[in-house]
C-alpha cells in the first residue's frame, strides 16, 4: 500500500531550489524526512555562521575586529563540544583541529570581503515569513543591512565552494526569494542581495528589479503548485544532473535502477512529520526572533 504524501507546511528558499533540482530527492528530504548523518561541512558551516552572528550581535561598530571574531570562535567552539551533531561526527583530535582551523580560515577570509565596522545590520539570523496564496514561504536571512541611504541589502554567508559562472544565477535563486520575502513582509525590495563566499573569498551580487521579483513570485508559486500536484498524485520524478554524484538517495533512484519505496524502509522514515516551526500559529507574516535593530528605521 502506498503512503500518502502530506504537503509541507512551509517552503524555504532551499526547499524551492531542492524541488527544482530534483523532485524525487525533495520527496526523500522534505516529505519523508529521511534521516541524514551529520556532515563535517554542515557542522563547520553552522560554527562559522554562529561566529559571524555573534560578531555583529555582541560587538558594536568599531569593535568588530579579527580579535573579536577569534574570541567568538573560542566561545562557539566551546559550545560546540556538547552539540549532538558535533558529537555524532566522532572526530579524532586531529580531525577536530582541522575543522577548527578551517573555520578560522573562513572567518579570516570574511574580513577580506568587507569591513564589518562599516555595516549597519538591522536583522541577524532574521526569520521572515509571508503568505503567497496558499503557500507559507519562510526563510532565515543571515543578515539584513541598512545602507547609509536607507536601503536594504540581504546578505547570505556561504562556507562551501562558490559556483562556476554557469551556475551563478541558479545559486542566486535563494537570495532572490529572500528579496521577495523582504518585499512581501517589509513592504520594500532590497537594492542588493549578496552571497559572501568565504572560501575563495568572493562576493556574488545581484540587484533585483521589480520585474525580477514579480517573476520570482510567479516561479515560486509555480513550484508550490507543482509540489501540490506531486503530493496529490504521489508522483515525484527524478531529474538527473551532476548533483546525482553527491546524492545520498542514488541507490533508491529509478534513474539508477533503484526503488524509491525502499528508501524509507532502509533509511527510516518519519512520514507526515513537519520540521517547520510555528505550526498552527499561521500568521500572515512573521518577522522573527532576532531582529537586531528597529525595523521602523528601514520602513
Ligand atoms: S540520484 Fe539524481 S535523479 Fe536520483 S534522486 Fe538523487 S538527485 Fe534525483
Amino acid at each position: 500500500m502506498s503512503v500518502p504524501f502530506d504537503l509541507p507546511r512551509t517552503l524555504s528558499p532551499s526547499k524551492v531550489t531542492s524541488f527544482r533540482d530534483c523532485a524525487l530527492a525533495f520527496r526523500f528530504n522534505t516529505i519523508e524526512h529521511l534521516p541524514e548523518e551529520p556532515k563535517v561541512w554542515t557542522v563547520k558551516g553552522t560554527l562559522v555562521h554562529r561566529v559571524l552572528e555573534h560578531l555583529f550581535w555582541y560587538h558594536g561598530q568599531g569593535e568588530r575586529t579579527p580579535d573579536a571574531a577569534a574570541i567568538e570562535l573560542d566561545r562557539a567552539w566551546d559550545a560546540l563540544q556538547s552539540d549532538p551533531e558535533y558529537l555524532a561526527l566522532d572526530l579524532s583530535p586531529a580531525e577536530a583541529d582541522d575543522l577548527r582551523t578551517e573555520a578560522a580560515a573562513l572567518i579570516s577570509n570574511y574580513f577580506a570581503l568587507e569591513d564589518p565596522n562599516d555595516i549597519t545590520p538591522i536583522g541577524i539570523e532574521l526569520l521572515i515569513e509571508a503568505r503567497l496564496g496558499g503557500l507559507r514561504l519562510r526563510g532565515i536571512i543571515d543578515r539584513l543591512d541598512l545602507t547609509p541611504d536607507g536601503e536594504l541589502v540581504v546578505i547570505d554567508y556561504k562556507t562551501g565552494r562558490a559556483p562556476s559562472p554557469a551556475f551563478e544565477q541558479s545559486k542566486l535563486i535563494g537570495v532572490h526569494i529572500y528579496a521577495l520575502l523582504c518585499q512581501e513582509v517589509l513592504g520594500r525590495k532590497p537594492v542588493q542581495v549578496k552571497l559572501l563566499h568565504l572560501k575563495e573569498p568572493t562576493v556574488i551580487t545581484a540587484e533585483p528589479s521589480d520585474q525580477a521579483l514579480r517573476g520570482q513570485r510567479v516561479k515560486t508559486l509555480a513550484v508550490w503548485s507543482a509540489i501540490e500536484r506531486a503530493c496529490a498524485h504521489e508522483d515525484f520524478r527524478p531529474r538527473t544532473s551532476p548533483l546525482c554524484n553527491y546524492c545520498r538517495f542514488r541507490d533508491f533512484c529509478p534513474a539508477y535502477g533503484g526503488d524509491p519505496d525502499q528508501a524509507a524502509l532502509v533509511l527510516g522514515a518519519d512520514v507526515g512529520a513537519d520540521l517547520g516551526a510555528g505550526v498552527g500559529a499561521s500568521p500572515g507574516l512573521e518577522v522573527g526572533a532576532e531582529v537586531g535593530a528597529d525595523l521602523g528605521g528601514a520602513a
